[in-house]
């Protein structure tokens, strides 16, 4: 049995979060994937509706006032917001759900939502952190810059996650996420 967990991932940007959330979404392929807004322009081989739903600003402000968001912060200088509805009818229905979302916005989801639990992904260290991006080859320099400043204080808050998970091989990382997912929504 399946129960219906709603598992808010988060970690600094290059850690690895995608990576091993499109890995464990072809493993356990009922995962319900939470696509958010944003504002941020599209990197290569990202799609939209899939990825991230890429909108401009003002269709962002239009969703904020019309109370379309479960929570939204502005990341990285962009704007990032989880959209309420295919969350609450995912777990209605009974399935779990999984988001990948920037610290302050997963404490707001653990304030709002009995169902997340949060997991934070960490980066062997800081300078695996920065090949990491630069190797993605998708950020300007600034960017990645304001990327790594944010990671010191995003990584303060690993502490307010029930787990965590260094990824530094990727195999392990993923077999380790796996068995979180398993304990904590089968039953
Ligand atoms: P995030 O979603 O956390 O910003 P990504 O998933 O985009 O990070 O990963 C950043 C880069 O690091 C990508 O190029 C990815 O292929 C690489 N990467 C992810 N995990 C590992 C790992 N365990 N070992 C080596 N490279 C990794
Ligand atoms: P990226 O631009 O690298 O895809 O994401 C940058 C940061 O924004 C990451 O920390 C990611 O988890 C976060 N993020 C993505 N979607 C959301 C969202 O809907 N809400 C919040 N608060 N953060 C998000």
């Amino acid at each position: 049995m399946i129960k219906p967990v709603l598992f808010v991932i988060s970690a600094p940007s290059g850690a690895g979060k995608s990576t091993l959330i499109q890995r464990i979404r072809a493993i356990l392929p009922d995962l319900f994937y939470s696509v958010s807004y944003t504002t941020r322009s599209h990197r290569q081989g990202e799609m939209n509706s899939i990825d991230y739903y890429f909108v401009d600003k003002e269709k962002f402000l239009e969703m904020i006032q019309s109370g379309a968001f479960l929570e939204w912060k502005e990341v990285h200088g962009s704007m990032y917001g989880t959209p309420l509805e295919p969350i609450r009818t995912a777990l209605k229905n009974g399935r779990r759900c999984v988001m990948d979302i920037d610290v302050q916005g997963a404490l707001e989801v653990f304030a709002k939502m009995k169902e997340s639990i949060g997991i934070f992904i960490s980066p062997p260290d800081s300078r695996i952190l920065e090949e990491r991006l630069r190797s993605r080859g998708s950020d300007s320099e600034e960017s990645i810059k304001t990327r790594l400043q944010n990671a010191a204080r995003e990584l303060q808050f690993s502490d307010v996650f029930p787990y965590q998970i260094v990824n530094l091989d990727l195999e392990r990382a993923t077999q380790e996420l796996i068995e979180v997912i398993r304990r904590e929504s089968e039953y």
